[in-house]
């Protein structure tokens, strides 16, 4: 840990002394009603120096998720205690969150809108404030989602991990599953790591939900890596098992109709198992869905309306890393 005394912080127009938490409101637009817009940012600045990282959530409007865990994490952490600074922003598209949508009112995805554009869209505007103001202050960030609607997903982290100092914010996050991937041109992930941010995407859960377990992974997940940046003093809690993957891949109905799903984010499948039915409006069963391998579901449907096409759920596939996997489940 760090020894030497942190400076005032600069931001957003107010001084934060070392040792001081504050609230504060960063403008990113205007309504027609001609009032401003504000978001809110939670900065804690740690009596020590060290590292300046950020954490954001609900992107998307409706992926509600990160409040919560930006709640818990925010009142855990003392500033007194905290080498560093961290600048929490638990709702970034506040007008999707006014509305439980995903997109800005310009029906844009905010997280295909960065590093943004001064004279830009009204997305593009709020993602340069936003990008300006906070995100290029920071040394790190991780970025906080959920799946989209109508999707229920454990929680796990997509990362770039071509990039040495990603990678080791993957992996202590601490999840079973870590997705190589650099994210979408114009993500917040793929902007910030190319702007030499590190940055990681925690993803997990169901929109407009709080759900304790994702919580607990996100919370868990952010104090394991504050803790390897050293700017808090803890135990990293570590996962009974860890696997890389490139991609997940998804499994899709090929009938319209009533669709039961068998299995669960998280389960364990091998080639062959069944995992979902669908049956026609009389109630005969006119698809069954079984497993195309061996792998670990990541997330299933929670819709049972489907037309042909409609993702049943979505999996990784283990051939090297199933026995291990095997392994670490029978002992949970
Ligand atoms: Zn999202």
């Amino acid at each position: 840990m760090s020894t030497s005394m942190n400076s005032t912080l600069h931001i957003i127009g107010e001084e934060i002394s070392p040792g001081e938490k504050k609230e504060l409101r960063l403008k990113i637009s205007e309504f027609y009603t001609s009032n401003p817009v504000y978001i809110p940012v939670i900065a804690l600045h740690g009596e020590q120096e060290g590292p300046v990282v950020f954490v954001t959530a609900a992107i998307h409007g409706d992926e509600i998720n990160g409040i919560e865990i930006v709640r818990q994490l925010t009142a855990r952490i003392k500033p007194s205690e905290l080498s560093g600074t961290l600048l929490c922003i638990p709702i970034v598209n506040i007008f999707g969150f006014y509305t439980m949508t995903r997109n800005t009112p310009d029906r844009r995805n905010l997280n295909n809108s960065f590093p943004g554009i001064n004279k830009g869209s009204p997305a593009s505007r709020i993602a340069y404030i936003i990008f300006e103001e906070i995100i290029k202050r920071c040394d790190f960030g991780i970025d906080i989602h959920t799946p989209r609607e109508n999707r229920y997903e454990i929680p796990h982290i997509n990362a770039d991990l071509n990039n040495r100092d990603v990678h080791r914010l993957a992996r202590a996050f601490g999840t079973t599953i870590i997705i190589n991937t650099p994210g979408p041109k114009k993500s917040l992930q793929h902007a910030a790591n190319k702007e030499d941010i590190p940055t990681i995407v925690f993803s997990g859960g169901e929109v407009l939900r709080f759900d304790k377990k994702i919580t607990e992974s996100g919370v868990n997940g952010l104090m394991n890596v504050l803790s390897s940046l050293e700017m808090v003093d803890i135990e990293r809690k570590e996962p009974s098992f860890s696997i890389i993957v490139k991609k997940n891949r998804s499994v899709q109905t090929t009938q319209g109709g009533i669709l039961y799903v068998h299995v669960q984010a998280g389960d364990l499948v091998y080639e062959g198992e069944l995992l979902a039915k669908v049956a026609n409006p009389f109630g005969e069963e006119i698809e069954t869905i079984v497993a195309p391998q061996n792998g670990l579901i990541i997330s299933h449907s929670t819709n049972p309306l489907v037309n042909p096409g409609n993702e049943v759920c979505s999996y990784v596939m283990l051939d090297r890393s199933l026995e291990i996997a095997e392994k670490a489940l029978k002992n949970r």
